[in-house]
Order: structure tokens, then C-alpha cells, then sequence
């Protein structure tokens, strides 16, 4: 018999192409040189704790708008229901809140029933992705942040993209879902 899974899947730049999605609209928001500026400067720390309060109800706006229309990676709506076809839990683990952009939990959870994504749970604003893994009992968590899984204990793939890998030597790494598909296929055989 195979190796049944929690297979716990973070969605910004995994599931969805969500810096792609944000760097092609970030210009309808942003317009003023002074707030390009504003904007580039900040743009290292920008997700993690506030918006500069010059710019805040733009970019609410503008990662709002990301996240209704940001465009699935190929394959995965089906790679995820054929995991959920042979046994697997699909456990959504994201730091999405609705701390700074408003109304982004109910956004998530109508574009997941819009798109038709599968899934058995999914956990919202999780600063410490080790102590959701831990308590959700996780065997393998996906996810494009090398300082996130830096912290992981459990098993762990690294999602590649341009601004990841140089990180590849440290990690199992996938480029796509397929690869995501094919892991594992290759981990939970006997
Ligand atoms: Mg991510």
C-alpha cells in the first residue's frame, strides 16, 4: 500500500504566480515618480509587516486586485485533486491575512471555489510555518521561501523560480507541478 500524506502547500508564487501577477499591475497603482520611488524602496519588506502610509489604500487596492485575478501555475488545480484521488491531504499554509489588505481570507477563499482548487484545509496568516506544519502534523511542505524552510523540520520541496535559485544546492527543489507530481509519486512508493 502507499504512503498516505499531509501535503501542506503554501499559494503566493506555488500555487498562483502571485509576484508575476503583482509586478504586470503594480504600474495601474503606483503612477507618480515620487511613489515609484516610495515603492522600490520599501519593496524588500513590503509583504511582511505594513505599507508606507503614503502608498497604503494603493496598494491595498492593487494586492487585492492581484488576488482575485492572479493566474494559476499550470497543472496544478490538477496535479492537487489527483493527490486528493489517492489519499493525500492537501493542507493550504499561507501568511495571508486580512491584517494588511482587508478582506483578503474571504477574497482567498472565493477564488479557491471560483477556481475549483481542491483542498482539506487552508490556514491563514502563519508567520511560523514550522509550528502549523508541526500542528497539522505535516510530512511534506512546498514552498517558494528559502528563509521559510530554513525553519522546517519536516520533509521539504523548494518551488524554483528567478529570485530562488541560488538556493537549489541546499534543497530538494521542483520547477513545476509536474515535478511536485512526480516526487511524490517516487517518496510514497515501496
Ligand atoms: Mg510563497
Amino acid at each position: 500500500m502507499k504512503k498516505i500524506l499531509n501535503i501542506g502547500i503554501d499559494i503566493d508564487n506555488v500555487l498562483t504566480k502571485t509576484t508575476e501577477k503583482t509586478n504586470s499591475l503594480i504600474d495601474n497603482y503606483i503612477t507618480t515618480p515620487k511613489e515609484k520611488e516610495l515603492y522600490q524602496k520599501n519593496l524588500s519588506q513590503i509583504m511582511a509587516s505594513k505599507f508606507p502610509d503614503e502608498l497604503n489604500s494603493k496598494l491595498q487596492q492593487c494586492f487585492q486586485e492581484v488576488c482575485n485575478t492572479v493566474e494559476l501555475f499550470p497543472n496544478a488545480r490538477k496535479v492537487i485533486f489527483a493527490l486528493h484521488g489517492q489519499g493525500h491531504k492537501i493542507i493550504f499554509i499561507t501568511a495571508r491575512n486580512d491584517n494588511l489588505v482587508p478582506n483578503t481570507i474571504e477574497n482567498t477563499k472565493r477564488y479557491f471555489q471560483k477556481h475549483n482548487i481542491y483542498f482539506d484545509k487552508i490556514l491563514f496568516n502563519n508567520t511560523n510555518k514550522n509550528e502549523a506544519c508541526r500542528q497539522n502534523n505535516i510530512d511534506l511542505l512546498i514552498d517558494d521561501s528559502p528563509s521559510v524552510l530554513e525553519n522546517i523540520e519536516t520533509n521539504k520541496l523548494l518551488f524554483l523560480n528567478e529570485l530562488n535559485n541560488k538556493f537549489q544546492e541546499q534543497y530538494n527543489t521542483v520547477k513545476n507541478w509536474i515535478e511536485i507530481s512526480e516526487y511524490i509519486e517516487e517518496i510514497t512508493a515501496n
